[in-house]
């Protein structure tokens, strides 16, 4: 019999909702902390920018047992995304467990020597510390804004200048009439210069360290991106881990087909974008860079940029002279608004160092199992640390992967060997193999969706009935179909 547990969620986005919702499905006493004053992480409106909408499509970014409602578009706004999370709080009586402004601080073993954790939290009332059986963290990868010690910022603030992170640039008003500059070649980044043009900058200026491969949201501006990229087909054109000898030779005989494939998508993407007029072709091969940082290209940006509404400029911020702004050419570009799109820290930082050295090797990349367990750190897991084009269905799977190897549920438990020797294949795998699967810290299943998904139901023991193989080839992950594999997972309740 499994025995109920007091489980602490930390962070109240999309992996702390549908974390919260498993373990109290399976029976547990679930208490979420966030330390924002909303739910929703990355889509809570106070940490939005103006006109934030979905990378994915609304399809697949969405909970198995919730389509998102179809008055939104094919890629929700920012703001319904959040509504759509506050919906589904409400649907599972998640919003009654959450505490807000609350912040985890540290987190280390209990002292009475019962397994779980003591968590430090504090709340504007002050610092307290609790204790739980099994921590869920659901912090995400964009929780702690990058920073960049620019030499002589303070004399562009003393001129009237402002810097900010891509997250404080949450009002559009900001870029009326004013000169903006944003820094970075991320999707954040794009759809900022292109808000700003909307919003009546008078001039905005990109500066972007190298031109990347971008998908438009139809290719060829036909085709959405979901019906080329997301099917498993395409996934089969990667060469992954575990391979054996018999998928090594038929990855070979394939080569050229492969190889055309690639060819052919850049050739579009190069005519649809007029790369060459906008000085943004890549120089790299763009098999060699799919993963969760390939942006999708804002409506709007390239035609901005061909016009030169965008200027765009390829370096970096060097430092700054009053109100100018010098870059690693030389150029020199006067601003009164600079938005830092340079993405958020990696980490746990209320982990410490001795466990963290657990989790994360000196080059940065996770020990994790699946991505979402490590053997040395008991009572523990991580959901959403999966991360992907369908961000959603990731933290769904992995939380009800992480409920039953709490409880030790899962139909194959792994051993601590077994987790061990996985995870060492798989840090081989991304150093050695496919360093583009290192990005994140190797937190990032893209572009092996349907194999990260293929090993989590086999775990938990859910069958794939009534799947079409040659279907599931060719069509992105369904959510709807992912409910009935999930439902058909033995099912058990923690009793007190
Ligand atoms: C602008 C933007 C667009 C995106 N678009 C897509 C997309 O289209 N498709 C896709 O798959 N992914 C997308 N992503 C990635 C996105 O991060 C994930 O899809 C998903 O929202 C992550 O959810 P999460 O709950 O794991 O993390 P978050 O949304 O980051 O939530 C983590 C929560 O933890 C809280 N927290 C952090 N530290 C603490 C602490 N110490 N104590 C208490 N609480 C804490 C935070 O306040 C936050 O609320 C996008 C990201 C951004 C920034």
């Amino acid at each position: 019999m499994v025995s109920r547990k007091q489980v602490c969620v930390i962070g109240a986005g999309v992996s702390g909702l549908v974390a919260a919702k498993a373990f109290a499905a399976h029976g547990h006493k679930v208490s979420v902390v966030e330390k924002a004053s909303d739910l929703g992480g990355v889509w809570n409106p106070a940490r939005s920018y103006p006109d934030v909408q979905t990378q994915s499509p609304k399809d697949l970014y969405r909970y198995t047992d919730k389509a998102m409602p179809d008055s939104f578009p094919e890629w929700p706004t920012g703001m319904q995304v959040h509504a759509y999370l506050a919906d589904y709080a409400r649907d599972h009586r998640l919003d009654c467990l959450i505490r807000f402004n609350t912040s985890v601080t540290a987190m280390n073993r209990r002292a009475d020597g019962k397994p779980g954790w003591t968590l430090d939290v504090m709340t504007p009332e002050g610092a307290s510390s609790e204790n739980c059986d099994f921590v869920a963290i659901c912090t995400g990868q964009f929780s702690d804004p990058q920073t960049l010690g620019l030499p002589g910022e303070g004399t562009f603030r003393a001129q009237g200048g402002e810097i900010m992170h891509s997250s404080s640039y949450n009002d559009a008003s900001l870029a009326k009439g004013r000169r903006v500059v944003v820094l970075g070649g991320s999707k954040s980044a794009t759809d900022i210069a292109v808000s700003a043009v909307k919003s009546g900058a008078s001039e905005v200026t990109l500066v972007y360290r190298e031109p990347v491969w971008r998908i438009p949201y139809f290719i060829g501006g036909l085709v959405n991106f979901k019906r080329i990229l997301y099917i498993r087909a395409q996934e089969q054109m990667f060469s992954s881990w575990g391979m054996g000898a018999l998928a090594r030779l038929a990855r070979m005989i394939a080569k050229p087909l492969v190889w055309t494939n690639w060819r052919g998508l850049e050739s579009v993407l190069k005519m649809q974008f007029k790369l060459d007029k906008c000085k943004m072709l890549p120089e790299t091969r763009i098999e060699d860079g799919i993963n969760c940082s390939v942006p999708i290209a804002t409506p709007g940006f390239f035609p901005m940029v061909a016009d030169a509404r965008i200027k765009a400029i390829r370096g970096t911020f060097d430092h700054c002279e009053g109100k100018t702004i010098v870059m690693s050419n030389g150029e020199r570009v006067i601003a009164d608004v600079a938005v830092l799109a340079i993405g958020y820290k990696l980490g746990v930082p209320f982990l410490p160092e001795t466990h963290r050295a657990k989790l994360v090797d000196a080059d940065g990349q996770y020990r994790l199992y699946r991505q979402i367990a490590n053997p040395d750190l008991p009572d523990l897991g991580f959901v959403g640390f999966n991360s992907s084009f369908c961000t959603v269905l990731c933290a769904e799977m992995a939380a009800n992967w992480l409920v039953r190897y709490a409880d030790r549920e899962l139909a194959h438990q792994p051993s601590e060997r077994e987790m061990r020797d996985n995870i060492a294949m798989m840090l081989h795998f991304r150093r050695m193999e496919r360093p583009a699967a290192g990005v994140y810290g190797g937190l990032c299943v893209a572009p092996y969706h349907y194999k990260h998904f293929d090993e989590l139901l086999a775990d938990i023991g859910a069958a794939k009935r009534g799947r079409n193989r040659l279907v599931e080839m060719f069509t992105p992950p369904d959510a709807d179909a992912y409910a009935q594999f999930l439902a058909s997972a033995p099912t058990y309740k923690a009793a007190a």
